[in-house]
């Protein structure tokens, strides 16, 4: 049996107890990605040598008392937009196809603190910008329940690589859905916390005022633990928040008597697959029989959320990647004429066809005569749906539903229409716009045997909340190992 079969707090638990090390933990890692990496392809690197030489070093420090967390010596794969020093960071695209970042992302130093071992860099849609992991530089990721089917994305490697158990957890970045919508195609368990609590420092931005890093684990325990290590008030961000309570594993507890659960009527209408409505109404008899309160509610303007989105995030994408220009970072065009051709030839040649319709799109929306029409006007958008959700939280604790509105869909299926992929956004994207926590909770298959995931939404600031209601419910259920990782 793998040690990759554990869960990252198990397998830390035995590491601490010196029953194996964290040199074999890994060694079990890399042994797993050799053997399921190329049908799969989770990971963009993997550097074995530096994994093994950390691991080694991790273990001493161990074995000395150094190092006593939870995560110490246990395995983490990084999504491929989260800069790590010396190591390639490619963000999945042409562009940064040789980026060495001289720094490391504060998120994941976090984690190297907390003694946890980076393994590699996984595979993700090119700037994060997808919901299949198509958009790659470096070819799809396929999903470990079935390689015909798409992972989701944009953290489809991340979420892949923990489904496939190539790695013991995985960090990933939620824009607009991106660590919610792969974890439930993949049958994970990740959170997106609230916009702040984790540094963006070292995070390849995409759209700015949405993006936060966060856990993808075997379950709600681990993401408890790993968002405990990657948490901070970073003065390295200034949109890092100062947070009043760093234990999120505190509420870890099998009780959700009395907490009051709102179901969006309006996520549960035309649009949303059967046999996925059907495991997600199942999931909220578990959660009323163990004492929550549930009410069904109008979350209005849930509509309003996609266009408002795809305007804001391609807006701040147009400014964010004006800086890959074939000067300072990756790849420069060989023959160019003058500067501006230089420029010009570099980033037609390294962006790939979705990131080139984003910049065009956000570089539109931008423009003087169209930026109230359009950017104004989503802005204004963005803060009606925050205050749809704070009259929401009102009333409720915890918001009910599902994470996508269908399983994976095949490879393939989803790039030839854009807005249709856009549209199978619908659940996740809101909650980025008003800053909340989300988590995606595996709750059951559908007929092709592909993981449906519940999403749980909480108040700002209130991860609490999601984690107890997640946990509860996933004491009702063994996690279910994906046949291909045995
Ligand atoms: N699918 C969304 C997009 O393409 C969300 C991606 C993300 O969260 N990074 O923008």
């Amino acid at each position: 049996m793998s040690l990759m079969s554990l869960t990252a707090v198990e397998l830390g638990k035995k590491i601490a107890a010196g029953e194996v090390s964290a040199v074999e933990a890994m060694k079990d890692a890399l042994a797993q990605a050799k053997r399921l990496d190329d049908t799969y392809n989770c990971y963009v690197t993997v550097d074995e040598e530096a994994a093994l030489r950390e691991a080694e070093a991790v273990q001493q420090r161990i074995a000395a008392g150094e190092l006593t967390g939870p995560l110490a010596g246990v395995p983490v794969a990084i999504k491929d937009n989260m800069c790590t020093e010396g190591m390639l960071t490619t963000c999945s695209s042409k562009i940064l196809y040789n980026f060495k970042p001289t720094y490391t992302a504060e998120a994941v130093l976090n984690l190297k603190k907390a003694g946890a071992v980076v393994i590699g860099k996984t595979n993700m849609d090119e700037f994060a910008m997808g919901s299949t992991t198509e958009t790659s530089f470096f070819g799809p990721t396929k999903n470990p329940w079935n390689p015909e089917h798409v992972p989701g994305g944009s953290s489809g490697g991340s979420c892949a690589a923990v489904a496939a158990e190539e790695c013991s957890f995985a960090l990933g970045s939620d824009t607009g859905g991106s660590i919610r919508q792969p974890s439930s195609f993949c049958g994970v368990t990740g959170l997106k916390p609230t916009y702040g609590t984790v540094s963006r420092y070292g995070l390849i931005a995409y759209g700015s005022s949405l993006d936060q890093i966060g856990p993808i684990c075997k379950d709600v325990t681990d993401c408890a633990t790993v968002l405990e290590a990657i948490a901070s008030h970073d003065p390295k961000d200034s949109t890092s928040v100062h947070c009043e309570s760093y234990d999120f594993t505190a509420a870890l507890r099998d009780d959700v008597k009395g907490l009051r659960i709102g179901i969006p009527r309006d996520y549960f209408g035309d649009g949303l697959d059967a046999e996925v409505k059907e495991q997600i109404l199942k999931a909220t008899k578990v959660l009323e029989e163990k004492g929550a309160i549930l009410e069904e509610f109008d979350l209005s303007l849930v509509e309003y959320a996609i266009p408002a989105y795809y305007i804001i995030a391609s807006a701040e994408a147009s400014s964010n990647l004006a800086r890959f220009d074939g000067v300072k970072y990756g790849y420069r065009t060989r023959d160019y004429n003058g500067l501006h051709n230089m420029y010009k030839k570099s980033r037609s040649e390294g962006f790939g066809p979705e990131v080139k319709r984003r910049i065009m799109l956000g570089s539109f929306v931008l423009s003087s005569g169209y930026y109230d029409a359009y950017y104004l006007k989503a802005l204004k958008t963005k803060a009606l749906i925050k205050q749809a959700f704070d009259r929401a939280f009102a009333k409720y604790d915890v918001i009910l539903g599902p994470a996508a509105p269908t399983t994976a869909p095949k490879l393939g299926e989803s790039l030839s229409d854009p807005i249709k992929m856009y549209l199978g956004d619908i659940y996740t994207i809101s909650v980025n716009l008003a800053g909340l926590p989300g988590i995606t909770v595996p709750c059951g298959l559908d007929s092709k045997g592909l993981p449906v995931g519940m999403q749980l939404i909480g108040d700002c600031f209130k991860e609490a909340n999601i984690i107890r209601a997640a946990y509860a419910f996933e004491q009702s259920r063994s996690y279910a190992h994906c046949p291909a990782a045995e």
